[in-house]
Protein backbone atom coordinates (compact mmCIF):
# COMPACT_ATOMS: atom_id res chain seq x y z
CA UNK A 1 0.00 0.00 0.00
CA UNK A 2 0.67 3.77 -0.31
CA UNK A 3 1.21 3.86 3.49
CA UNK A 4 3.69 0.80 3.67
CA UNK A 5 5.91 2.29 0.94
CA UNK A 6 5.79 5.39 2.77
CA UNK A 7 6.98 4.15 6.20
CA UNK A 8 9.49 2.12 3.88
CA UNK A 9 11.03 5.05 2.41
CA UNK A 10 10.92 6.84 5.73
CA UNK A 11 12.76 4.03 7.39
CA UNK A 12 15.46 4.35 4.82
CA UNK A 13 16.03 7.50 5.02
CA UNK A 14 16.59 7.65 8.70
CA UNK A 15 18.70 4.85 8.47
CA UNK A 16 20.85 7.39 5.95
CA UNK A 17 20.52 9.94 8.40
CA UNK A 18 21.39 8.15 11.54
CA UNK A 19 24.65 7.07 9.42
CA UNK A 20 25.70 10.39 8.89
CA UNK A 21 24.78 11.15 12.36
CA UNK A 22 27.33 8.75 13.72
CA UNK A 23 29.88 9.55 11.51
CA UNK A 24 29.86 13.15 12.90
CA UNK A 25 29.77 12.52 16.15
CA UNK A 26 32.62 9.96 16.04
CA UNK A 27 34.79 12.74 13.95
CA UNK A 28 33.71 15.45 16.29
CA UNK A 29 34.63 12.82 19.00
CA UNK A 30 38.00 12.40 17.27
CA UNK A 31 38.19 15.63 16.87
CA UNK A 32 38.32 16.00 20.72
CA UNK A 33 41.13 14.02 20.65
CA UNK A 34 43.16 15.00 17.77
CA UNK A 35 44.86 17.93 19.50
CA UNK A 36 45.87 15.77 22.87
CA UNK A 37 47.13 12.81 20.21
CA UNK A 38 49.06 15.87 18.11
CA UNK A 39 47.40 14.40 14.90
CA UNK A 40 47.41 18.64 13.47
CA UNK A 41 50.04 19.35 11.08
CA UNK A 42 50.42 22.78 9.82
CA UNK A 43 51.47 22.91 5.95
CA UNK A 44 52.91 25.63 4.07
CA UNK A 45 51.97 27.65 0.78
CA UNK A 46 54.64 29.98 -0.95
CA UNK A 47 53.27 33.08 -1.59
CA UNK A 48 55.20 34.61 -4.48
CA UNK A 49 56.29 37.44 -5.47
CA UNK A 50 54.87 37.63 -8.98
CA UNK A 51 57.84 39.46 -10.99
CA UNK A 52 60.28 36.78 -9.91
CA UNK A 53 59.16 33.91 -8.38
CA UNK A 54 61.12 34.73 -5.24
CA UNK A 55 58.90 33.76 -2.08
CA UNK A 56 57.98 36.64 0.55
CA UNK A 57 56.02 34.41 3.04
CA UNK A 58 53.83 31.09 3.48
CA UNK A 59 50.11 30.88 4.04
CA UNK A 60 49.66 28.17 6.92
CA UNK A 61 46.98 25.45 5.98
CA UNK A 62 45.59 23.02 8.74
CA UNK A 63 45.53 18.91 8.06
CA UNK A 64 44.66 16.50 10.30
CA UNK A 65 47.40 13.06 9.99
CA UNK A 66 44.24 10.67 11.44
CA UNK A 67 45.65 7.47 12.40
CA UNK A 68 42.91 5.40 10.42
CA UNK A 69 41.73 7.86 7.41
CA UNK A 70 45.24 9.33 6.31
CA UNK A 71 45.75 13.28 5.85
CA UNK A 72 42.55 15.01 5.74
CA UNK A 73 42.31 18.52 4.52
CA UNK A 74 39.94 21.12 6.19
CA UNK A 75 37.19 20.89 3.80
CA UNK A 76 36.53 17.69 5.76
CA UNK A 77 36.75 18.49 9.33
CA UNK A 78 36.74 22.65 10.15
CA UNK A 79 33.19 22.88 9.47
CA UNK A 80 32.43 20.23 12.46
CA UNK A 81 35.38 22.31 14.28
CA UNK A 82 33.56 25.60 13.52
CA UNK A 83 29.99 24.07 14.82
CA UNK A 84 31.22 22.75 18.00
CA UNK A 85 33.20 25.78 18.46
CA UNK A 86 36.54 23.31 18.62
CA UNK A 87 38.04 25.65 16.40
CA UNK A 88 38.82 27.74 19.29
CA UNK A 89 41.11 25.55 21.06
CA UNK A 90 42.45 24.20 17.44
CA UNK A 91 43.22 27.58 16.48
CA UNK A 92 44.69 28.96 19.63
CA UNK A 93 47.63 25.53 18.66
CA UNK A 94 47.87 26.83 15.04
CA UNK A 95 48.60 30.29 15.93
CA UNK A 96 50.89 29.01 18.60
CA UNK A 97 52.67 26.40 16.05
CA UNK A 98 52.99 29.13 13.39
CA UNK A 99 54.41 31.60 15.55
CA UNK A 100 56.44 28.44 16.98
CA UNK A 101 58.04 27.48 13.38
CA UNK A 102 58.41 31.95 12.54
CA UNK A 103 60.88 31.98 15.00
CA UNK A 104 62.77 28.57 14.56
CA UNK A 105 63.49 29.75 10.72
CA UNK A 106 64.53 33.32 11.66
CA UNK A 107 66.71 31.76 14.24
CA UNK A 108 68.52 29.16 11.26
CA UNK A 109 68.86 32.21 9.84
CA UNK A 110 65.80 33.00 7.38
CA UNK A 111 65.62 36.23 5.46
CA UNK A 112 64.25 39.03 6.85
CA UNK A 113 60.46 39.78 6.29
CA UNK A 114 59.67 36.16 5.82
CA UNK A 115 55.97 35.97 7.08
CA UNK A 116 53.29 33.55 7.63
CA UNK A 117 50.20 34.01 7.31
CA UNK A 118 47.49 32.13 9.59
CA UNK A 119 43.70 31.41 8.68
CA UNK A 120 40.96 32.62 11.34
CA UNK A 121 37.46 31.38 10.76
CA UNK A 122 34.42 33.11 11.35
CA UNK A 123 34.13 32.01 15.28
CA UNK A 124 37.67 32.78 16.13
CA UNK A 125 37.43 36.02 14.76
CA UNK A 126 33.70 36.74 16.67
CA UNK A 127 33.74 34.20 19.62
CA UNK A 128 37.15 33.13 20.71
CA UNK A 129 39.75 34.76 22.31
CA UNK A 130 42.02 35.67 19.45
CA UNK A 131 43.62 38.66 20.50
CA UNK A 132 44.99 36.79 23.71
CA UNK A 133 45.38 33.63 21.93
CA UNK A 134 47.69 35.55 19.34
CA UNK A 135 49.55 38.09 22.10
CA UNK A 136 50.00 34.98 24.20
CA UNK A 137 51.64 33.55 21.14
CA UNK A 138 53.29 35.97 20.29
CA UNK A 139 54.58 36.88 23.82
CA UNK A 140 56.09 33.05 23.82
CA UNK A 141 57.84 32.87 20.48
CA UNK A 142 58.68 36.45 19.92
CA UNK A 143 58.99 36.12 16.09
CA UNK A 144 60.40 39.37 14.53
CA UNK A 145 57.10 42.26 14.24
CA UNK A 146 55.20 41.92 11.25
CA UNK A 147 56.16 38.79 10.54
CA UNK A 148 53.06 37.17 11.38
CA UNK A 149 50.30 38.10 9.19
CA UNK A 150 46.32 37.19 9.83
CA UNK A 151 43.62 36.44 7.01
CA UNK A 152 40.12 36.62 7.66
CA UNK A 153 37.59 36.51 4.62
CA UNK A 154 36.42 39.63 3.17
CA UNK A 155 32.49 37.91 4.47
CA UNK A 156 33.40 37.76 8.27
CA UNK A 157 34.81 41.37 7.76
CA UNK A 158 32.24 43.03 6.32
CA UNK A 159 29.23 41.10 7.95
CA UNK A 160 29.59 43.55 10.88
CA UNK A 161 32.44 46.47 10.45
CA UNK A 162 32.46 48.93 13.30
CA UNK A 163 33.26 45.44 15.57
CA UNK A 164 35.44 43.98 13.07
CA UNK A 165 37.38 47.16 12.82
CA UNK A 166 37.90 47.04 16.60
CA UNK A 167 39.38 43.78 16.72
CA UNK A 168 41.72 44.57 13.39
CA UNK A 169 42.96 47.82 15.86
CA UNK A 170 44.04 45.66 18.31
CA UNK A 171 45.98 43.02 15.98
CA UNK A 172 47.18 45.75 14.36
CA UNK A 173 48.64 47.48 17.42
CA UNK A 174 50.20 43.80 18.20
CA UNK A 175 51.99 44.19 14.96
CA UNK A 176 50.14 41.69 12.95
CA UNK A 177 49.77 42.04 8.83
CA UNK A 178 46.10 41.72 8.12
CA UNK A 179 45.03 40.43 4.69
CA UNK A 180 41.78 40.06 3.68
CA UNK A 181 41.20 36.67 2.47
CA UNK A 182 38.83 35.42 -0.76
CA UNK A 183 38.27 38.97 -1.89
CA UNK A 184 35.70 39.40 -4.52
CA UNK A 185 32.82 36.60 -3.18
CA UNK A 186 31.52 39.20 -1.18
CA UNK A 187 30.46 43.13 -0.47
CA UNK A 188 33.02 45.33 0.54
CA UNK A 189 32.42 49.26 1.05
CA UNK A 190 35.41 51.61 -0.49
CA UNK A 191 34.41 53.13 2.94
CA UNK A 192 34.91 50.64 4.94
CA UNK A 193 38.23 48.96 3.30
CA UNK A 194 39.89 52.66 3.75
CA UNK A 195 39.36 52.94 7.24
CA UNK A 196 40.33 49.27 8.41
CA UNK A 197 44.41 48.68 9.08
CA UNK A 198 44.37 46.09 6.28
CA UNK A 199 47.51 45.06 4.33
CA UNK A 200 46.86 43.32 1.71
CA UNK A 201 43.57 41.95 -0.44
CA UNK A 202 43.93 38.42 -1.40
CA UNK A 203 42.35 37.78 -4.74
CA UNK A 204 39.74 34.70 -4.53
CA UNK A 205 40.67 31.65 -6.69
CA UNK A 206 37.79 31.98 -8.42
CA UNK A 207 38.00 34.63 -10.33
CA UNK A 208 41.92 33.85 -11.00
CA UNK A 209 41.25 30.26 -12.75
CA UNK A 210 39.50 32.03 -15.84
CA UNK A 211 41.07 35.01 -15.73
CA UNK A 212 42.57 34.22 -19.15
CA UNK A 213 39.06 33.01 -20.86
CA UNK A 214 36.47 34.62 -19.55
CA UNK A 215 36.43 38.51 -20.17
CA UNK A 216 34.10 39.29 -17.00
CA UNK A 217 36.89 37.51 -14.26
CA UNK A 218 39.78 39.57 -15.76
CA UNK A 219 37.62 42.85 -15.64
CA UNK A 220 36.86 41.97 -12.25
CA UNK A 221 40.47 41.46 -11.34
CA UNK A 222 41.45 44.14 -13.06
CA UNK A 223 38.94 46.31 -10.76
CA UNK A 224 40.11 44.89 -7.77
CA UNK A 225 44.03 45.17 -8.38
CA UNK A 226 43.30 48.90 -9.35
CA UNK A 227 40.94 49.64 -6.10
CA UNK A 228 43.51 47.72 -4.03
CA UNK A 229 46.45 49.40 -5.61
CA UNK A 230 45.24 52.96 -4.91
CA UNK A 231 44.40 51.83 -1.31
CA UNK A 232 48.04 51.39 -0.64
CA UNK A 233 47.36 47.75 -0.55
CA UNK A 234 49.03 45.19 -1.79
CA UNK A 235 47.39 42.05 -3.80
CA UNK A 236 48.02 38.39 -3.28
CA UNK A 237 45.85 36.38 -6.52
CA UNK A 238 45.11 32.74 -4.73
CA UNK A 239 45.08 29.74 -7.31
CA UNK A 240 47.58 30.82 -9.92
CA UNK A 241 48.38 27.28 -11.83
CA UNK A 242 49.15 28.42 -14.99
CA UNK A 243 51.99 30.77 -16.33
CA UNK A 244 49.30 32.66 -18.92
CA UNK A 245 47.55 33.10 -15.67
CA UNK A 246 50.64 34.55 -13.96
CA UNK A 247 51.48 36.85 -16.94
CA UNK A 248 47.87 38.34 -17.58
CA UNK A 249 48.02 38.97 -13.32
CA UNK A 250 51.30 40.38 -13.42
CA UNK A 251 49.75 42.51 -16.76
CA UNK A 252 47.09 43.92 -14.31
CA UNK A 253 49.72 45.11 -11.90
CA UNK A 254 49.18 42.49 -9.52
CA UNK A 255 51.95 41.81 -7.68
CA UNK A 256 52.11 38.63 -5.19
CA UNK A 257 50.73 35.04 -5.87
CA UNK A 258 50.19 31.88 -4.82
CA UNK A 259 49.22 28.46 -6.40
CA UNK A 260 50.16 25.25 -7.63
CA UNK A 261 52.18 26.62 -10.34
CA UNK A 262 54.52 27.68 -7.58
CA UNK A 263 54.34 24.90 -4.98
CA UNK A 264 51.38 23.12 -3.05
CA UNK A 265 51.35 23.60 0.34
CA UNK A 266 54.71 21.30 1.78
CA UNK A 267 55.59 20.35 5.47
CA UNK A 268 57.85 22.76 7.31
CA UNK A 269 61.09 21.42 6.50
CA UNK A 270 60.10 21.24 2.61
CA UNK A 271 59.14 24.51 2.89
CA UNK A 272 62.28 26.09 4.70
CA UNK A 273 64.40 24.18 1.36
CA UNK A 274 61.91 25.89 -1.02
CA UNK A 275 63.30 29.44 0.47
CA UNK A 276 66.90 27.90 0.48
CA UNK A 277 66.75 27.46 -2.75
CA UNK A 278 65.61 31.01 -4.36
CA UNK A 279 67.53 33.01 -1.62
P1 LIG B 1 41.97 29.58 1.84
O1 LIG B 1 42.44 30.30 3.05
O2 LIG B 1 41.39 30.41 0.74
O3 LIG B 1 43.25 28.76 1.34
C1 LIG B 1 43.56 28.50 0.01
C2 LIG B 1 43.16 27.10 -0.41
O4 LIG B 1 43.41 26.96 -1.81
C3 LIG B 1 43.97 25.98 0.25
O5 LIG B 1 43.12 24.84 0.40
C4 LIG B 1 45.05 25.70 -0.79
O6 LIG B 1 45.61 24.40 -0.68
C5 LIG B 1 44.24 25.84 -2.05
N1 LIG B 1 45.09 26.15 -3.21
C6 LIG B 1 46.24 26.87 -3.23
N2 LIG B 1 46.72 26.99 -4.47
C7 LIG B 1 45.86 26.34 -5.29
C8 LIG B 1 45.81 26.10 -6.72
O7 LIG B 1 46.68 26.52 -7.49
N3 LIG B 1 44.74 25.39 -7.18
C9 LIG B 1 43.78 24.90 -6.36
N4 LIG B 1 42.79 24.20 -6.91
N5 LIG B 1 43.79 25.11 -5.01
C10 LIG B 1 44.81 25.82 -4.48
P2 LIG B 1 43.01 24.01 1.76
O8 LIG B 1 44.37 23.89 2.40
O9 LIG B 1 42.24 22.79 1.49
O10 LIG B 1 42.16 24.99 2.70
C11 LIG B 1 40.84 25.30 2.40
C12 LIG B 1 40.30 26.38 3.32
O11 LIG B 1 40.24 25.91 4.66
C13 LIG B 1 41.17 27.63 3.36
O12 LIG B 1 40.88 28.45 2.25
C14 LIG B 1 40.74 28.22 4.67
O13 LIG B 1 39.53 28.94 4.53
C15 LIG B 1 40.49 27.00 5.52
N6 LIG B 1 41.66 26.73 6.36
C16 LIG B 1 42.79 26.07 6.04
N7 LIG B 1 43.64 26.03 7.08
C17 LIG B 1 43.03 26.68 8.10
C18 LIG B 1 43.41 26.99 9.45
O14 LIG B 1 44.51 26.69 9.92
N8 LIG B 1 42.49 27.67 10.20
C19 LIG B 1 41.29 28.08 9.70
N9 LIG B 1 40.46 28.75 10.50
N10 LIG B 1 40.92 27.81 8.43
C20 LIG B 1 41.78 27.14 7.64
MG1 LIG C 1 43.58 31.82 3.48
MG1 LIG D 1 42.04 32.34 0.45
MG1 LIG E 1 39.93 30.90 -1.15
Amino acid sequence: SAKSRHKGRHAVFDVAMHAKAVTRLQIETELRQALDNGEFEVHYQPIVLLRSGQTKGFEALIRWRHPLRGLLSPAEFLPIAEETGLIVPIGRWIVDECCRQLAAWYAAGAPSGLSVAVNISNRQFWGGNVIDDIAEALDRHRPPGGSLAVEITEGVVMENVAPARDILNMLHELGCQLHVDDFGTGYSSLEALHRLPIDALKIDRSFVWQINTDRRSGELVRTIVLMGRNLGLDLIAEGIETEQQRAHLLRLGCGYGQGFLFSKPVVADVAYTLLREDA
